[in-house]
């Protein structure tokens, strides 16, 4: 691992390739054909889009051919054992923490933030980068617009009926923000053997006395345990572990899945220019031990479904991973962080497929009008009876 002894603020500080490798020097460096400005990606007409004219400049066109289109997977083990940081972010970038929900925000090309994107927290400092930092290969991006997101999240807050009023009108979508989030993808091959004991249902009749002293007969189940035994081989494809730490976890798992299969592209900083990118926090290492944990337990049930039979117990499983390999991409979702009160709270929505997850504060004044209204509405119907 190359150590670099000054913290830098340019991407190529973290460059480990040889000095003969080809740099990444053209990447993000396409510029507006009509006024040299950088250009962006916009969510609306799924093209790049220069901010200053107005250009759009199809993706395909500026940059497939370049790149390759090179989404590639990376061995597991071997960037186990000598992280590397791949080809870099292509772009001059700023990172700063949050001291109040300690999410890391990478920003390209200049634009900072007065206030941290997940928390609203004007506790902010200057986070210097580690070196051994793996950088995205690939990015999903921004499908869902802005005002499209806008809609969705007010209609979302018109359907909580017990969230305090001024809610609706104030803050909420003023502190709207598209940020990308940190993901690892795994990738691998098992091959499991499993043995159990396959039980199968049968019956026999029984007589008995019911209350009255009369015979009676029924149906009395029995298992017949049998051993069994099987193989499995089963590729996993793209199973995603979030590295953030500034979206609440309950939050993201109701907004996942994010479709990683069809429309990830190689990364490139034209597609997180004016937009924030979350610094991964789960590293490489806990998130492979995550994904291990989650395979093994998908290997388990899937061998269970093997077992014959109506019933099963003692599924002992052996398992043997072969080709782990792993991506680091970014995906996108659409937040708005508030306070209310004391508490912090999180709307997020799904970038790509629009699939929206809240928290929202209770207004007690609300619940306990409703509440009354109910009492006197019952008590009504009670002097009406009489
Ligand atoms: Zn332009
Ligand atoms: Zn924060």
């Amino acid at each position: 691992m190359a150590v670099n002894p000054e913290p830098s603020r340019s991407s190529d500080a973290g460059f480990t390739a040889a000095p003969d490798a080809p740099r990444p020097a053209l990447v993000g460096r396409h510029p507006c054909p009509e006024c040299g400005a950088n250009l962006e990606w916009s969510p609306k007409a799924q093209s790049l889009r220069c901010p200053y004219c107005g250009t759009l400049v199809p993706w395909t066109e500026a940059q497939r051919e370049e790149l390759g289109n090179a989404v590639v997977e990376q061995d597991l083990a071997a960037a186990l054992r000598h992280p590397q940081s791949g080809r870099g972010w292509g772009a001059e970038r700023q990172e700063v923490q949050c001291q109040n929900c300690r999410a890391i925000s990478v920003f390209i090309d200049g634009r900072t933030a007065q206030r941290c994107d997940f928390c609203g927290s004007p506790a902010i400092v200057a986070h210097e980068e580690r070196n051994d930092a793996i950088t995205p290969q690939s990015i999903l991006p921004f499908k869902i617009s802005e005002p499209q997101v806008r809609d969705a999240i007010r209609k979302w807050y018109g359907s909580r009926w017990f969230a305090p009023g001024k809610l609706k009108n104030a803050a909420l979508t003023d502190t709207l923000k598209g940020l990308y989030l940190p993901y690892w993808t795994f990738d691998a091959h098992v091959q499991a053997a499993w043995e159990a004991e396959a039980g199968f249902f049968y019956y026999t009749t029984e007589t008995y006395r019911d209350a009255n002293g009369n015979l009676q007969t029924r149906q009395v189940q029995h298992v017949r345990w049998e051993p069994a035994a099987g193989n499995l081989a089963h590729f996993f494809d793209d199973a995603l572990v979030p590295g953030t730490v500034g979206v609440h976890a309950a939050l993201l798992r109701r907004i996942e899945p994010f479709p990683t299969t069809t429309d990830l592209k190689p990364y490139t900083p034209e597609f997180v220019r004016g937009w924030t990118v979350e610094r991964y926090q789960v590293d490489l290492g806990q998130a492979a031990g995550i994904n291990q944990q989650e395979m093994d337990a998908a290997v388990r049930q899937l061998c269970a479904q093997q077992v014959p039979g109506d019933t099963q117990r003692n599924l002992r499983v052996q398992a043997r991973y072969q080709g782990r390999t792993f991506k680091h991409t970014l995906m996108p979702v659409w937040l708005v962080g508030y306070t209310y009160g004391s508490k912090s709270y999180q709307i997020v929505a799904n970038g790509y497929t629009g699939q929206i997850a809240g928290e929202q504060p209770y207004s007690w004044v609300k619940i306990a009008l409703v509440v009354l209204f109910a009492l006197l509405i019952g008590l009504l119907l009670l002097s009406a009876n009489q």
